[in-house]
């Protein structure tokens, strides 16, 4: 394999295969409701989210690894997807941590959030967990560029992502960082950047994403209008082969391409299939001899 997947790793590290388990805990995000902004990031529908609403927590973890153990698959991670999964008390999500380890066969835990609502209150109660279960802490950037995070109406700069990754490392947990390629105003030069300033930073894992035009969302107007052009597969398959050389060989490949909805979707019309993508990708890595971290500096 020519970069570093995330089942590869959790293979070698926990000697098979584990699967994630999805917990909705119905928080939502400060994008939202004024605290940091008002209306979301504007490529945002958080309908294409995984939800399990109307169920516990830990009826949503127990139901899932019923499901997964009879598949023979017996250890598996926590992932707090949708929305911002630090965006309450600390009280709050100490309960809400504590109240999702339910099962001996959890080995780790993964939680979504911005990077400006992580309290160092919360980092130092994971880090009492992490010698018990691997921590990754999940930081939506998509950007390293300020006019892009501000165009996007992220309502964070990267000077505070580099802070929050700087305060997670200190106290011992993992970070994955998601980025989109082919955001409005961006060309392959900026996306170069951003990947080249990730890649020295103290990160553990990247999730790539196309960027998806949803339903209701504000970059569907901007789409209609014509206000920019979205990214062909063609060459987001070449922007992100390049992202991954730029990346050191043992930074975790955690996602390659977005998914969304086909209900809600409205652009682009590819990948056809996650499959399908894949099989295009290794070919583009294989016939250009390109490998994760050769130009890595
Ligand atoms: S931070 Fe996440 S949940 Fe909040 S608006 Fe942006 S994409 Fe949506």
């Amino acid at each position: 394999m020519r970069y570093f997947t995330l089942n590869r790793y959790l293979k070698q590290k926990f000697g098979e295969k584990v699967s994630k388990v999805a917990v909705d805990v119905g928080l939502t995000c400060p994008n939202r409701d004024g605290l940091k902004g008002w209306g979301g990031c504007i490529y945002c529908d958080n309908s294409s989210f995984v939800f399990v609403n109307g169920l516990t927590i830990e009826e949503q973890i127990s139901n899932r690894i019923k499901k997964l153990s009879e598949k023979g698959i017996h250890k598996y991670l926590l992932y707090f997807q949708s929305y911002s999964n630090t965006y309450c008390s600390d009280e709050q999500f100490y309960k809400m941590i504590s109240s999702s380890l339910i099962d001996d066969r959890i080995v780790g835990i993964h939680i979504g959030t911005r990077p400006d609502v992580v309290s160092d209150e919360k980092l130092k109660f994971l880090s009492d967990l992490n010698d018990k279960y691997e921590i990754f802490m999940e930081y939506g950037l998509q950007s390293s560029h300020n006019k892009t995070l501000e165009l996007i109406n992220r309502g964070h700069s990267y000077e505070e992502f580099v802070d929050t990754v700087y305060r997670t490392k200190s106290y011992g947990l993992k970070i994955t960082v998601h980025l989109i390629l082919g955001l409005p105003g961006e060309d392959y030069g900026m996306m170069m950047e951003t990947v080249q300033k990730i890649s020295r930073l103290p990160i553990d894992s990247v999730k790539f994403h196309h960027l998806h035009i949803l339903k209701n969302t504000k970059i569907e107007k901007l789409f209609i209008d014509g206000a920019f052009e979205l990214i062909s597969e063609d060459e987001y398959i070449k922007t992100l082969a390049d992202s991954l050389t730029l990346l050191k060989e043992d930074v975790i490949i955690s996602r390659l391409v977005g998914d969304a909805p086909e209900e809600l979707l409205i652009a682009p019309d590819w990948p056809i299939s996650k499959h399908h993508f894949l099989n295009r990708f290794n070919n583009y890595m294989q016939s250009n001899n390109l490998f994760q971290g050769m130009n890595y500096r």
